[in-house]
Protein backbone atom coordinates (compact mmCIF):
# COMPACT_ATOMS: atom_id res chain seq x y z
CA UNK A 1 0.00 0.00 0.00
CA UNK A 2 1.32 3.06 -1.00
CA UNK A 3 0.66 5.29 2.39
CA UNK A 4 2.87 8.04 3.23
CA UNK A 5 2.69 8.27 7.13
CA UNK A 6 2.92 4.42 6.57
CA UNK A 7 5.94 5.14 5.12
CA UNK A 8 6.88 7.77 8.11
CA UNK A 9 5.84 4.95 10.76
CA UNK A 10 8.58 2.46 9.16
CA UNK A 11 11.13 5.33 8.76
CA UNK A 12 11.06 4.35 5.46
CA UNK A 13 10.36 8.36 4.73
CA UNK A 14 12.49 10.19 7.63
CA UNK A 15 10.42 12.44 9.86
CA UNK A 16 11.34 15.26 13.10
CA UNK A 17 10.15 12.48 16.00
CA UNK A 18 9.53 13.58 19.23
CA UNK A 19 7.99 10.26 20.76
CA UNK A 20 7.90 6.78 19.21
CA UNK A 21 6.69 3.23 21.29
CA UNK A 22 5.70 0.27 20.08
CA UNK A 23 2.15 1.60 18.70
CA UNK A 24 2.17 5.08 18.09
CA UNK A 25 4.95 7.34 16.49
CA UNK A 26 4.59 11.55 16.53
CA UNK A 27 6.61 13.61 14.87
CA UNK A 28 6.35 17.68 13.84
CA UNK A 29 4.06 18.59 10.88
CA UNK A 30 6.14 19.22 7.62
CA UNK A 31 4.15 22.59 7.54
CA UNK A 32 3.57 24.13 11.16
CA UNK A 33 0.03 25.99 11.23
CA UNK A 34 1.40 26.88 15.24
CA UNK A 35 4.35 28.01 16.36
CA UNK A 36 4.08 24.18 18.01
CA UNK A 37 2.58 21.98 15.71
CA UNK A 38 2.99 17.98 15.51
CA UNK A 39 1.28 14.69 14.57
CA UNK A 40 0.79 11.46 16.50
CA UNK A 41 -0.11 8.61 14.38
CA UNK A 42 -1.19 5.03 14.55
CA UNK A 43 1.69 2.61 13.32
CA UNK A 44 -1.04 0.37 12.25
CA UNK A 45 -2.88 1.46 9.51
CA UNK A 46 -6.52 3.12 9.69
CA UNK A 47 -7.93 5.53 7.17
CA UNK A 48 -9.62 8.03 9.42
CA UNK A 49 -11.79 7.96 12.08
CA UNK A 50 -14.81 6.09 10.27
CA UNK A 51 -12.41 3.18 10.63
CA UNK A 52 -12.61 3.03 14.13
CA UNK A 53 -14.51 0.37 15.97
CA UNK A 54 -14.57 -1.72 18.78
CA UNK A 55 -11.66 -3.80 17.58
CA UNK A 56 -9.11 -0.79 17.42
CA UNK A 57 -10.50 1.93 19.59
CA UNK A 58 -8.00 1.05 21.83
CA UNK A 59 -5.31 3.34 19.89
CA UNK A 60 -7.30 6.34 20.03
CA UNK A 61 -7.31 6.05 24.03
CA UNK A 62 -3.31 6.00 23.79
CA UNK A 63 -2.60 8.26 21.59
CA UNK A 64 -4.28 10.97 24.15
CA UNK A 65 -2.01 9.46 26.96
CA UNK A 66 0.90 9.94 24.73
CA UNK A 67 -0.35 13.65 23.86
CA UNK A 68 -0.66 14.39 27.49
CA UNK A 69 3.21 13.25 27.77
CA UNK A 70 4.45 15.23 25.31
CA UNK A 71 2.64 18.16 26.02
CA UNK A 72 3.86 18.13 29.47
CA UNK A 73 7.57 17.51 28.03
CA UNK A 74 6.94 20.54 26.18
CA UNK A 75 5.74 22.96 28.86
CA UNK A 76 2.41 23.29 26.53
CA UNK A 77 0.45 24.72 30.35
CA UNK A 78 -1.36 27.25 28.11
CA UNK A 79 -3.21 24.96 26.22
CA UNK A 80 -3.40 23.19 23.04
CA UNK A 81 -5.87 21.64 20.37
CA UNK A 82 -5.88 18.87 18.89
CA UNK A 83 -7.44 18.04 15.43
CA UNK A 84 -8.33 15.24 13.86
CA UNK A 85 -9.50 15.66 10.55
CA UNK A 86 -11.63 12.94 8.76
CA UNK A 87 -12.46 12.93 5.06
CA UNK A 88 -12.85 15.35 2.30
CA UNK A 89 -14.83 18.06 3.99
CA UNK A 90 -13.19 17.21 7.10
CA UNK A 91 -9.80 18.38 5.39
CA UNK A 92 -7.90 15.34 5.42
CA UNK A 93 -5.14 15.32 3.13
CA UNK A 94 -3.38 12.05 3.97
CA UNK A 95 -5.33 9.18 4.29
CA UNK A 96 -4.25 7.65 7.64
CA UNK A 97 -5.30 8.85 10.77
CA UNK A 98 -3.91 11.43 12.52
CA UNK A 99 -4.08 13.86 15.08
CA UNK A 100 -2.51 17.00 14.84
CA UNK A 101 -1.78 19.01 17.55
CA UNK A 102 -1.22 22.85 17.79
CA UNK A 103 0.03 24.69 20.43
CA UNK A 104 1.99 28.67 21.07
CA UNK A 105 -1.00 30.71 20.02
CA UNK A 106 -4.51 32.07 20.40
CA UNK A 107 -6.07 29.29 17.86
CA UNK A 108 -9.64 30.11 16.87
CA UNK A 109 -12.89 28.97 17.33
CA UNK A 110 -14.68 27.92 15.10
CA UNK A 111 -12.09 26.82 12.68
CA UNK A 112 -12.38 27.88 8.80
P1 LIG B 1 -4.47 16.49 7.08
O1 LIG B 1 -4.63 17.66 6.16
O2 LIG B 1 -4.61 15.18 6.36
O3 LIG B 1 -5.32 16.57 8.33
O4 LIG B 1 -2.99 16.59 7.64
C1 LIG B 1 -1.89 16.09 6.97
C2 LIG B 1 -0.70 16.82 7.53
O5 LIG B 1 0.47 16.11 7.16
C3 LIG B 1 -0.54 18.24 7.02
O6 LIG B 1 -0.56 19.15 8.11
C4 LIG B 1 0.80 18.22 6.30
O7 LIG B 1 1.54 19.41 6.47
C5 LIG B 1 1.49 17.02 6.92
N1 LIG B 1 2.43 16.36 6.06
C6 LIG B 1 2.25 16.02 4.75
N2 LIG B 1 3.32 15.39 4.27
C7 LIG B 1 4.22 15.34 5.29
C8 LIG B 1 5.55 14.81 5.39
O8 LIG B 1 6.11 14.24 4.45
N3 LIG B 1 6.17 14.94 6.59
C9 LIG B 1 5.58 15.57 7.66
N4 LIG B 1 6.27 15.64 8.80
N5 LIG B 1 4.33 16.06 7.59
C10 LIG B 1 3.66 15.96 6.42
ZN1 LIG C 1 -0.92 4.20 6.33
Amino acid sequence: MDCLFCKIASGEIPSNKIYEDDRVLAFYDIDPQAPVHFLVIPKVHIKCADEIDESNADIVAHVYTVIAKIAARLGLSKGYRIVNNCGEDGGQTVGHLHFHVLAGRNLSWPPG
